[in-house]
């Protein structure tokens, strides 16, 4: 996986956008209230629950909206991004005038489609029809192939995920991939976990899957048919699927293969699908679980061409479905938001047209926004942030005490050859070749994803594009590129509370310089420390360092593995340790920046809290978060990141700062004995 997002789990090569912000709390023209004392639950104490003590009166103040499987800091700010953005788009789609093929007429355009509820509903099914008619013209296991490899190119992956990118292992160069895909619950465990939930989950999918054949015209016995023969196809997927634990080893996901020796191993004709997908003429590509193919290439026999054709329609109306008619979206919607998250009602449209657009079109979107919410200054104050906390961290790893001299040599050459991306793209992405009108919401998301994919075959063999973003300026989230060797703080979370120019360093370096070094640290976790500086997959530690990374994360791991939610659910410490690593380094880096200011150093009090403690509220602030237990559970199985509590619990148990401003001491909750507190980076 390339991306380390800060909050969302990211899919493989759509990176799931959450955007948009502000707090309400927080004016920008008047003097902020940045520690709400009504936000606190006084009736805990800081020492036995951090995170409930400063987030405990704002999680009963703001319930989980009925549209929401989470509330937090997070959705706060997207909230504001989300009213900044709506303006844009409805005056986008309001202005007549706007210029035949410019973003202004695109964006509204788009805009219409999404929120046109009557021509939505009189229209239904329709916008498929075309590709449904290809579906049914199939007559053998050619046209199945061809038709697996045709939908790669729009939104949908069929059997198998195929994308372009960096080499891992020559990152000046982009190459193609094949990743293990082809099911559309969230994970394997979905599939074949023998647990009551997971059984009634498996009991009400298939019940969805022959709702939305009824949808396409199947009469009620055929779809219960039919349903059940996708739940065959998506189970056998799953079996040889690997586990998230699994995919977090880069070099095992590593696998060249020749285009004869794969086309041999698995039985499926790679040439001609690479060509149908529109793949320049290549002898190789990498392969990311080469036993997850063979099974592919199996099924392909075993499996009747009329039950593939079935697979492939419901591969299209799950994909297609939140973009046509009410009866759709809303039997969509309940199976993955209402099931799957615990979400009772959906999104109001225009919300979910804006989100839609922000993850598709988001450049174009994004250069308004930027001057609504980032103007000025903005960008050099972070960026000098930025700097003052890689500086701490050279000093850190010069002063590790569990890494020799060589490795740390390394270590200081990769973390000063980090890009440094901050706010928006110097070049915004180029929609002038992109086809959006007025006639179909569904067919303007397909030309959308249709456009991105060839955007990103059209890189192969092309030198590297340096300047690209990964994230849109909206967005609130950052993240860690590995091959780019870089970090990205998109516009969208440099917001308050997280970022504000009016706040005292104590407030902006718990939460954005928490946030910051969190992104560093990632480029030193169990996946990124496996990149060079130049992100290239490349050892440079020695035998002896990465044994005792290995020992320090290992105990990371196993305090995580010790976390329970809902009383009896554990955290995973395996799949969420790079995470937890990053959480660990960022607040640590970010005490350290913070104690160099001249808030850091001196103990005078602001609003009845002394310097380092607001510095402790505002990093537990920055994770306040409730969720639904349903969209929890979930989380657990499919998200590297920790519950919000744990985020913030988890890495201040281990850190003496913390004790000393509040008064921790042996037996209390909040406590871990000396020799088992954790420093890695
Ligand atoms: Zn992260």
């Amino acid at each position: 996986m390339k991306i380390n997002n800060l909050l969302s789990a990211s899919t493989l090569t759509v990176i799931v956008l959450t955007t948009m912000i502000a707090c309400n709390n927080h004016p920008k023209e008047d003097k902020a209230v940045l520690i709400d004392p009504t936000n606190l639950d006084t009736t805990v104490t800081p020492q036995s629950n951090f995170f409930m003590y400063v987030n405990g009166g704002w999680i009963k103040k703001y319930p989980i909206p009925a549209s929401e499987s989470a509330w937090g800091s997070f959705k706060e700010i997207e909230e504001n991004n989300h009213k900044i953005l709506k303006d844009v788009l409805e005056a986008a789609a309001a202005d007549t005038k706007a210029e035949t093929g410019s973003n202004t007429r695109k964006v509204g355009d788009f805009y219409a489609t999404g929120i046109d509820s009557v021509k939505l509903n009189s229209d239904g099914i329709k916008p498929l029809a075309a590709e449904f008619e290809k579906i049914n013209g199939i007559k053998d296991m050619q046209g199945v192939m061809e038709a697996i490899a045709r939908f790669q190119r729009s939104f949908l992956s069929p059997l198998y995920t195929f994308y372009a990118d960096q080499d891992q292992m020559n990152s000046s160069k982009v190459v193609s991939y094949l990743y293990q895909g082809g099911v559309s619950m969230p994970d394997k465990d979905y599939y074949l976990k023998d647990d009551a939930a997971m059984q009634k989950i498996r009991e009400e999918y298939v019940k969805h899957i022959e709702k939305m054949f009824v949808f396409c015209g199947d009469k009620p016995e055929v779809a219960k048919a039919n349903a059940e023969k996708v739940m065959h196809i998506e189970t056998e997927l799953a079996r040889s699927q690997r586990s998230r634990v699994d995919l977090r080893d880069p070099y095992k996901n590593y696998n060249k293969k020749s285009i004869a020796q794969l086309t041999n191993e698995t039985g499926i004709d790679w040439k001609s699908q690479l060509a149908t997908i529109g793949v320049p003429n290549t002898d190789s590509i990498i392969v990311g679980q080469p036993e997850f193919l063979v099974t592919a290439g199996e099924l392909l026999k075993k499996v009747s061409v009329d039950d593939w054709k079935t697979y492939l329609r419901w591969k299209l109306i799950v994909a297609a479905a939140p973009y046509l008619s009410d009866p759709i979206v809303n039997e969509n919607f309940h199976f993955f938001e209402t099931v799957l998250n615990g979400t009772k009602e959906l999104k109001p449209r225009w919300k979910r047209s804006l989100q839609t657009i922000d993850r598709l079109m988001g450049e174009a979107l994004g250069e308004v926004y930027i001057q609504k919410a980032f103007a000025g200054d903005a960008k050099q104050r972070v960026l000098d942030m930025v700097n003052n906390m890689q500086g701490v961290f050279r000093d850190r790893i010069k002063a590790l005490q569990w890494m020799g001299d060589s490795t740390k040599q390394q270590a200081v050459v990769k973390l000063d050859k980090f890009m440094k991306k901050i706010g928006y793209p110097d070049k915004m992405r180029d929609y002038s070749k992109l086809d959006i009108g007025r006639d179909s919401y569904a067919m303007n998301v397909m030309h959308a994803s249709e456009f991105e994919f060839n955007r990103m075959i059209a890189k192969i063999g092309k030198p590297v594009d340096k300047t690209e973003w990964g994230m849109s300026p909206p967005t609130v989230n950052a993240y860690y590129n590995p091959s780019l060797n870089e970090i990205v703080f998109p516009a969208g979370i440099l917001q308050p509370p997280f970022y504000d120019p009016g706040a005292d360093d104590a407030m902006n370096y718990g939460a954005m310089g928490a946030i910051i070094g969190h992104e560093m640290t990632h480029g030193f976790d169990d996946q990124g420390r496996q990149y060079d500086a130049e992100g290239n997959l490349k050892n440079w530690w020695t035998s002896d360092d990465a044994v005792k990374f290995k020992d320090v994360a290992g105990k990371i791991v196993s305090q995580f593995d010790q976390y329970t939610i809902l009383d009896s659910i554990h955290i995973n410490g395996a799949l969420t340790q790079g995470e937890n690593i990053a959480d660990l380094g960022g607040v640590r880096i970010a005490y350290e920046a913070f104690k160099k200011t001249k808030e850091g150093q001196s103990t005078e009090k602001i609003d009845g809290f002394t310097p380092d403690q607001r510095f402790f509220i505002a990093w537990a602030q920055a994770w306040r978060v409730s969720r639904r237990p349903e969209s929890a559970k979930q989380r657990i199985i499919t998200d590297p990141h920790s519950p919000g509590m744990w985020r913030c619990n988890g890495p201040l148990s281990n850190m003496p700062e913390f004790y000393a401003a509040f008064n921790v001491k042996p037996g209390d909750k909040m406590y871990r004995d000396d020799k088992d507190r954790v420093v890695i980076w």
